[in-house]
């Protein structure tokens, strides 16, 4: 029999599996490609893999006979069911000291389901988000790899070769424990939500408020491109404004209904889990909710009054305002994500490194910017950071934009434009900086209805009740 002469094998042969197989091919590896559909093995050999040292398998047990041990197999197909199939099947294939990674965009409790499965087994299991979209996978994503740590000496030379780098730092590092990498993957996802709602609403505000054309909106985000919102979303923006075909603009002809595949929600729902008041990435996915309700929209325009006011200011001021928003918003949005890990964290016992977090999504990823950059020395300078807007780079920030805030979410407000995640990020600051809150009326209430108890002010962690009506 041939010796065995693959580094990795990838199950998956889509748009990401294909990519990452070429990048490892770049990176020196050898690497054994299958897919369910085993003719598209041949069809890649035949075609996009022609002429490099890619091998093929025409079933499991071929692919397995392959590899050099420690076995790697990584699975690149549809989260949910397709994941569990191929992990069952590999299983019994495989022995003590192989490692499966799952590199879909997995929910984090399937990937703890399978390291608890598998922890007796000797088998390593890691779940790894991969960002970058089709072109990160080919030249350099951001990869988060989380799961049986022993499993990372042997994945780390492929992971950090492949993966974006950003001063000749990897954009891939160990996250943590079980889910812990599948984890960050979903919240990365919920943050980009959040930015590319931002990013919408400073368009709708700028085309709405302020009467700009889209030549003179590209040519704002390009300008800003250039400083603290150095990003790739505000990159391709300035690109989508001012494409054209056939002498048009494309942009009002797409019809104005999101899409979603469900990272944001899942992001949502981890938050009302936790408990933590990640409330811009919310109203993101909300916003997308509404979107698709096009036809409902319209029948309720017909009927439904706005606003009479128009914005009469100044137009320049009001674009700076903007810009400063933005910003202030944005680093609002990471506070709250970085708030849900930390929780995250403390409730499964992960010890996540916020830093190196950061620098995996400096790079390589759909939310790579600068601004990440500044996030990893905020982390870096002190580790136990409980909210970002405390760091003292970004709480200078936060002054000198807050009232920026005020005036955009005013003014949309006045005009009639929604602006939910920038009045989501205001709301979310006013009430964090505020020492007191009103919910001691809310305890009055539920201890008037539902006899909850209540705690004073003067005798904190003794909880009582009153009789409010004087009923017996
Ligand atoms: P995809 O469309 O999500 O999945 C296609 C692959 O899954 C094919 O290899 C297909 O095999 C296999 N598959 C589907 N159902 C299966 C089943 N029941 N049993 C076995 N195999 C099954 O591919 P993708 O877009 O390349 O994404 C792969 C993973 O990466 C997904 O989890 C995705 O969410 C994640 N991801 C995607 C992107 C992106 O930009 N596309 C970015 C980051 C992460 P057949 O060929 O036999 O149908």
């Amino acid at each position: 029999m041939a010796q065995p002469k693959a580094d990795i094998a990838l199950i998956g042969l889509a748009v990401m599996g294909q990519n990452l197989i070429l990048n490892m091919d770049s990176k020196g590896f050898v690497v054994c490609a299958y897919n369910r559909t085993v003719q598209k093995v041949h069809q890649f050999l035949n075609n996009e893999a022609k002429g490099t040292k890619i091998i093929g398998a025409e079933s499991l047990e071929d692919m397995v006979s392959k590899l050099k041990t420690p076995r790697k197999v990584m699975l690149l197909v549809k989260a949910g069911s397709a994941v569990d199939e191929f992990v069952s099947k590999l299983v019994p294939l495989l022995s003590k000291g192989d490692i499966i990674i799952d590199g879909g965009n997995s929910q984090y409790t399937d990937t703890q389901r399978w390291c608890k499965q598998l922890a007796g087994s000797g088998i390593h299991y890691v779940g790894m988000g991969v960002s970058g979209g089709e072109d990160g996978a080919r030249y350099g994503p951001s990869l988060m790899p989380g799961g049986h740590p022993e499993a990372w000496p042997s994945l780390k030379p492929i992971f950090q070769a492949i993966s974006a780098k950003v001063n000749s730092e990897p954009c891939c590092d160990w996250v943590g424990q079980d889910g812990a990498g599948h984890f960050v993957k979903m919240v990365h996802n919920g943050i980009e939500y959040g930015d590319m709602q931002l990013i919408c609403e400073a368009y709708h505000l700028m085309k709405d408020v302020l009467g700009l054309d889209q030549d003179e909106m590209s040519r704002v985000f390009a300008e800003w491109n250039k400083g603290d919102l150095d990003s790739f979303l505000i990159e391709i923006t300035t690109d989508i404004l001012k494409y054209k075909e056939n002498g048009k603009f494309l942009l009002p002809l797409i019809r104005d209904t999101a899409g979603q595949k469900g990272t944001g929600k899942w992001t949502g729902i981890a938050a009302l889990e936790h408990g933590v008041p990640v409330t811009l990435i919310g109203e993101a996915v909300f916003a997308r909710c509404l979107s698709a309700l096009k036809d409902e929209r319209v029948q309720a325009s017909k009927s439904l009054p706005g606003s009479s006011y128009k914005f009469s200011g100044d137009k320049k001021a009001f674009l700076e305002d903007l810009r400063r928003a933005l910003y202030a918003s944005k680093i609002i949005s990471y506070a709250q994500g970085f708030m849900l890990l930390r929780e995250a964290a403390k409730v499964n016992n992960w010890t996540l490194n916020y830093g190196s977090i950061a620098l995996m999504w400096r790079g390589g990823c759909i939310i790579r910017s600068a601004f990440l950059g500044n996030i990893k020395d905020a982390f870096t300078t002190n580790p136990e950071l409980t909210n970002l807007l405390l760091d003292p780079y970004f709480n200078d920030k936060i002054r000198q934009s807050q009232q920026s805030m005020r005036q955009v979410v005013a003014n949309a407000a006045l005009v009639g434009v929604p602006a939910p995640a920038f009045s989501a990020a205001l709301a979310y600051y006013d009430g964090y900086r505020s020492a007191t809150l009103p919910a001691n009326l809310l305890q009055a209430q539920r201890d008037y209805f539902g006899a909850h108890t209540y705690e004073l002010l003067s005798k904190p962690g003794e909880f009582v009740h009153t009789n409010w009506t004087g009923h017996g």
